[in-house]
């Protein structure tokens, strides 16, 4: 399964190929961050990072940056985009992202796409990349940034099918209140609780891991 348009034919490669990707020379148009309507879905990850660049909480982000939509039963979490230029709340006027290092991975990502096999993921470039050419070669883990990307690949994968269980779970409940109830337990303990906090977790993977384990044993 892949983050971005599936049953195409592509070439994939792992996170140590170099591809020409790279807009070093980036105009800062601002392309790749308008119009995205309520596509930019940030994970768990994203939404802590965002939390350590702004010093908001999740609740805080809601109306300043995050809003909620519904995919197929679930509530998560999205980019909001302003009404009058259609561009993400975190775009500056200069056309260029204003919490760059802490951006959510699926910006990161762009131009690529990203595939999860068993035990492995891919990347693809996506046609509909850049606007700008005269693209640079780069490797795929530095023009991600992501420190210990392993672990972050692996967390991407399960949280992907983590997802996809939960939307099978609430499309198969037939009650509006537990789908309801359902939905605030997913937002509130992945996206409301504080994460660094669990003294019995070093790291937000295990944090995460743990709270999906938990959340599993009690919905799922
Ligand atoms: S579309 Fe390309 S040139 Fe424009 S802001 Fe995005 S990366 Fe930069
Ligand atoms: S978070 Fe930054 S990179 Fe991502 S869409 Fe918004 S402005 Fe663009």
């Amino acid at each position: 399964m892949s983050e971005r348009a599936e049953g195409t034919r592509r070439r994939l490669y792992g996170a140590q190929d170099m591809v020409r990707i790279s807009s070093s020379s980036c105009a800062g148009c601002g392309a790749c961050c308008r119009g995205m309507s309520d596509t930019i879905v940030p994970d768990p990850y994203d939404v802590w990072q965002m939390g350590l660049i702004t010093g908001k909480t999740f609740e805080e982000l809601m109306g300043a940056g995050i809003d909620l939509h519904v995919e197929e039963g679930v509530i998560l979490p999205h980019l909001m985009m302003k009404k009058d230029t259609e561009g993400c709340y975190f775009l500056g006027e200069d056309g260029r992202c204003t919490i760059h290092a802490y951006r959510p991975g699926i910006c990161r990502l762009f131009p690529l796409g990203r595939q999860y096999d068993e035990e492995k993921t891919s990347y693809f470039i996506v046609p509909e990349g850049c606007v700008k050419g005269g693209l640079s070669k780069v490797r795929i883990d530095k023009w991600l940034g992501i420190p210990d990307l392993p672990a972050y690949e692996d967390f991407k994968s399960r949280w992907h099918s983590f997802i996809r269980t939960l939307t099978a779970r609430i499309a198969a409940e037939q009650s509006d209140e537990i789908r309801r109830n359902i939905n605030l337990y997913f937002l509130r303990l992945f996206f409301v609780q504080p994460y660094n906090q669990n003294p019995s977790a070093s790291t937000f993977y295990e944090d995460v891991s743990d709270r999906m384990k938990r959340f599993a044993d009690a919905v799922l």
